[in-house]
């Protein structure tokens, strides 16, 4: 179940939280990413593409009872991460296996997933490091 993760600069007080292996979108006829919080990603996504939910239940945590919509899901699924820019230190929301990764505000490439922060140089102070602490927050 995914963890909500913190992020502090040691040196600043610069702090930055993401869920834990980003947020699960489906897209919809148009093309557009509808976003499926936790819990209750499989209803959603099933409502989009029309099919039952009985079918793709547990997604994506277990196998789903009905394993031929695999290729329906990886074509019309990703996930969502919050990236930060470590030029001008904006958050953009990609889909880091299939965007472009750049900046959406400055359009560095010099971005990363929040959730890769642990020992990265601190882009605000520039002379602390991120360090990883975990908040108990499960959703
Ligand atoms: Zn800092
Ligand atoms: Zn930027």
């Amino acid at each position: 179940m995914p963890k909500l993760l913190r992020f502090s600069c040691d040196s600043c007080n610069f702090e930055l939280e993401t869920w834990e292996n980003g947020l699960i979108y489906v897209t919809d006829g148009k093309g557009r990413r509808i976003e499926c919080p936790h819990p209750g990603e499989s209803y959603k996504i099933a409502r989009v593409l029309k099919i039952d939910e009985s079918e793709i239940f547990g997604f994506p945590y277990m196998r789903i009872p009905n394993p031929d919509l695999y290729p329906l899901l990886n074509e019309r699924v990703g996930v969502i991460s919050d990236c930060i820019c470590l030029d001008c230190t904006a958050l953009s929301k990609l889909d880091y296996q299939q965007d472009e990764r750049t900046c959406t505000k400055c359009k560095s490439s010099n971005i990363l997933p929040v959730d890769n922060l642990e020992g990265i140089n601190c882009p605000k102070c520039k002379t602390g490091v991120f360090e990883y602490h975990s908040t108990g927050i499960i959703s």
